[in-house]
This record gives structure tokens, C-alpha cells and sequence, in this order.
């Protein structure tokens, strides 16, 4: 079996570990990782998603935190403080900084996003074929009004620095109309048997994945099925800020909404956790067939057992 995610960083990170643990030796998972988050820091191109992805599945994530590696060590970046260079507010730690010169200087090579990034994995083998969405730059902005007045700062700006405080008015993808997908994205789609929404950001992850033209028009056309999860339990997100991203596209933060966003041209299946079980008939309402399920991603069992009814739901949509 060929499954497909599209996923962006903590949220499609630990899915994915858990479909790991629920499929047969012989299926293959290709992962296509959002990008509208990298950032450029120092002189280096930094890539939080594609690199959440590699680090968790590939044994190296700090757990608790969910980004960045394990048993970190900051001295780079209390250099650079001490130099007055900045910023001060995004985290990158020894171990992490490597990653990012090794990148930086492949791309300054010459080599696409995409070879860099399976060069990387070579070394963390997480167990999928992960794919950036596009080798192109694609940068998500937020238009926020704050004490500086009306701006627009950069995703990491607005998530990191300011924690999502002010209300996102609305979420620019720079460079998305432009951008071609990766290689082997459209190609992958095309052939998966299962393509699985995991329960990512559905605006600045999914969405921005899905705004790369050529990517949203694939997956609608695929012939697998389309099963999605619901990173909103119970009328807020989980973790994060998609509540905010969300408003500023005009959709609800609840289980349902999502699901009508993404709409029934682009999915078949969607799992709600079992606190939106009222939410169900709505989303089958619109065509969409939907179950609730347990979908706190507690522990890794847990996390198997919410890929296994995202992949027995596929079946029954299979038609
Ligand atoms: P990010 O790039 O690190 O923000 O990660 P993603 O976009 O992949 O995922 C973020 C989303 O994951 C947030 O909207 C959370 O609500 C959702 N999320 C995090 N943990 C869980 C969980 O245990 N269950 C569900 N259903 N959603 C979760
Ligand atoms: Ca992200």
C-alpha cells in the first residue's frame, strides 16, 4: 500500500509515528512537508516542519517540546547574544544549527530543497520518503494590527515571538502562486492508494501545502480515497494557534468547520475525536463520511490506534 501525507510539523510529526507502528512492512508512506514556515536566520535556511518530521521520526525530537533535538546545548546562540545579534527569539540550539549549515551550504551548492532534504534524512532514516512541498521559497505571513499598527510579520514572527497574542487578520502564502510542487509530489499523489490529512495546522500547514498550485487539484483528482483528523477537539486546537489562523480565513475552530473547509471536493473521510460526536452528522451531511474516535495523540498507542481508524475509514470509502 503507497499512502501519502501531507503534513506539517508537531501535529503531522507524531501521526506519522503512529502509522509507522500500524502498517505492513512492504507499505510505503512519502510525506509531503509544508514549507511556508522555513525562515531564514543568521544566513541560514531553516525548515521547521520538514525538520520536526525528520527529528521525531528519526529518533532525535525533543519530546517534551515537540520541536528542535533532544539533549540540546545552546552556545551558539548565547554567542550570538553576546555579539547583540539576533533574534533572540527563535530557538536554535547546537545540535539543531548543524542541520541548518548542512542545508544552507547544499543550497548554496546548487542542489534543490528537495536532494537536501533527503541527503538529511539519509542520516536520521525516519522511515518515509519525505518531500517538500515545492523547491521554490513559499513564505507564510500574518497581517496583525498590534501598538506598531497595521503589518505583516512572518508565520515564526507571530507564532514564536509574539505567541499568537493579537488576532491574525489574514495569512499571505509569498510566493505560493509561483511555486512549482517538488519533485515526486504530484507523481506520488497520483499513485497513492491512501491519501491521509493528519491532524496538522489546517491553514498554515495543510492550507499552505494545498495552496502550491497543481497540489490541491491532485489530491481532488487522486483516485484514493482522502481521510482526514481533526486537530480541533471539543472547539479548540489541541496545541497552537489554529484557532486564530482560522478566524482569519473566516472558518470556525470546531471539529465540523474544518471539515467543511477542506469540503467534499477534496475529502472523502474525517475523523472527530469522541467530544464532537455531535459534529458528525453535519459533516455527513455534506457528503463526508465521518466517525468519532479518540484523538489525543497521548502516547504512541494511542496515536497507532487514530491511524488505524484513519485507515479503516479509507477503506469504507473506498467505494
Ligand atoms: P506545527 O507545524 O508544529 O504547528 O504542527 P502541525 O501543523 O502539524 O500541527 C498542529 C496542530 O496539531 C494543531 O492545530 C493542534 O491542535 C494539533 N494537535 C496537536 N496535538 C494533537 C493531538 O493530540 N490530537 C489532535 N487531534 N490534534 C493535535
Ligand atoms: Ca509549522
Amino acid at each position: 500500500m503507497r499512502i501519502v501525507a501531507l503534513a506539517g510539523g508537531i501535529g503531522g510529526a507524531r501521526f506519522l509515528r503512529g502509522l509507522k507502528e500500524v502498517i505492513a512492512p512492504e507499505d510505503e508512506i512519502t510525506v509531503i512537508g509544508n514549507t511556508g514556515d522555513d525562515i531564514h536566520l543568521f544566513g541560514l535556511k531553516v525548515c521547521p516542519d520538514l525538520d520536526t518530521v525528520m527529528y521525531t521520526l528519526g529518533g532525535g525530537i525533543h519530546e517534551e517540546q515537540g520541536w528542535g533535538r533532544a539533549d540540546e546545548t545552546w552556545s551558539v546562540k548565547n554567542e550570538m547574544k553576546a555579539y547583540g545579534v539576533g533574534p533572540e527569539w527563535f530557538g536554535l540550539g547546537d545540535r539543531d544549527f548543524a542541520t541548518h549549515i548542512v542545508r544552507t551550504q547544499m543550497i548554496a551548492a546548487g542542489y534543490p530543497l528537495s536532494a537536501v532534504t533527503e541527503a538529511l534524512c539519509d542520516r536520521w532514516q525516519p522511515g518515509v520518503r519525505l518531500l517538500p512541498m515545492s523547491d521554490d521559497r513559499v513564505e507564510t505571513h500574518v497581517r496583525i494590527t498590534d501598538e506598531q499598527g497595521p503589518r505583516v510579520v512572518h508565520f515564526q514572527e507571530y507564532w514564536v515571538r509574539l505567541h499568537a497574542a493579537v488576532d491574525a487578520e489574514a495569512i499571505i502564502s509569498v510566493g505560493a502562486d509561483a511555486a512549482k510542487p517538488a519533485p515526486g509530489v504530484l507523481e506520488a499523489i497520483a499513485a497513492a492508494d491512501v491519501i491521509l490529512l493528519p491532524p496538522s495546522n489546517p491553514v498554515v500547514s495543510i492550507g499552505t501545502i494545498l495552496a502550491v498550485p497543481g497540489i490541491r487539484q491532485a489530491v481532488a483528482a487522486a483516485p484514493a480515497p482522502v481521510v482526514g483528523l481533526s486537530p480541533i477537539i471539543g472547539g479548540a486546537p489541541v496545541r497552537g494557534m489554529a484557532d486564530k489562523v482560522l478566524a482569519a480565513v473566516g472558518v470556525e475552530a470546531a471539529a465540523d468547520a474544518v471539515a467543511l473547509h477542506y469540503g467534499s471536493g477534496l475529502l472523502d473521510g474525517w475523523l472527530v475525536d469522541t467530544a464532537d460526536e455531535a459534529s458528525v452528522a453535519a459533516v455527513e451531511a455534506a457528503g463526508i463520511a465521518c466517525r468519532a474516535v479518540p484523538l489525543l495523540m497521548t502516547d504512541t498507542d494511542a496515536t497507532a490506534a487514530m491511524a488505524r481508524e484513519a485507515l479503516a475509514l479509507a477503506e469504507q470509502v473506498r467505494g
